[in-house]
């Protein structure tokens, strides 16, 4: 198969969540090599659809509904399938790190692995490191300028009409960010929105 199957769920308070389906191409040289396509899966998510994953609602905290600014990004791949698939949880949450809010989270997340079949008990997450006194952007933000004046409840941010999921406070910001987000935004097939 040439594509991977990604279906993401970004959850936030109250049972609310977003399920997005994407299909994207899988590098050329990587077809049929499903340790390669595994790591290559990884660093998508972590790292290309990232932004895309993460500013697309005005989130709260999944615990304690505050404005969540972290997220935590588990991804579980089926790479050796004839079909490669992969599935993405996200939890935003207030803070990483020793909060409780965070700890909840990884307890989830470690009893899913333990109960998903071809998991095991170890959850295959990656943690991206955050340097000591920097804050990450809110969620509820621009996917571009990620400013938190546009992560207020008052904001009006506008999705791109294309993908129906990330979401901007400007015009400006969305044709700036286009170069970045056209790779990603063609390979978005559905965006469904759950409470
Ligand atoms: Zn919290
Ligand atoms: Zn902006
Ligand atoms: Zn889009």
């Amino acid at each position: 198969m040439s594509e991977i199957i990604i279906e993401a769920f970004g959850y936030g308070p109250r049972e609310s969540r977003v399920e997005v389906s994407i299909l994207y191409p899988i590098p050329e040289n990587m077809r049929g090599n499903s340790n390669l396509i595994k790591s290559w899966c990884m660093d998508l998510v972590l790292f290309t659809l990232q932004p895309d994953l993460k500013h697309n609602g005005s989130w709260g905290c999944e615990i304690c509904s505050k404005p969540a600014r972290e997220t935590n990004f588990t991804t579980a791949t089926w790479t050796h399938l004839p079909q490669p698939r992969a599935v993405v949880y996200i939890h935003h949450l207030c803070e990483a790190g020793e909060n409780p809010c965070n700890q909840a989270i990884i307890a989830q997340n470690q009893m899913m692995a333990a109960m998903t079949p071809g998991i095991g008990p170890q959850a295959p997450a990656k943690i991206r490191e955050k340097p000591e006194g920097v804050e990450f952007p809110l969620s509820a933000s621009c996917c571009n300028c990620k400013k938190d004046s546009t992560g207020t409840p008052d904001a009006r941010l506008r999705r791109c009409a294309r993908c129906k999921l990330v979401r901007y406070c400007s015009t400006e910001c969305q044709v700036t960010d286009w170069p970045r987000h056209k790779q990603n935004c063609k390979h978005i097939k559905s965006v469904k929105w759950v409470n």
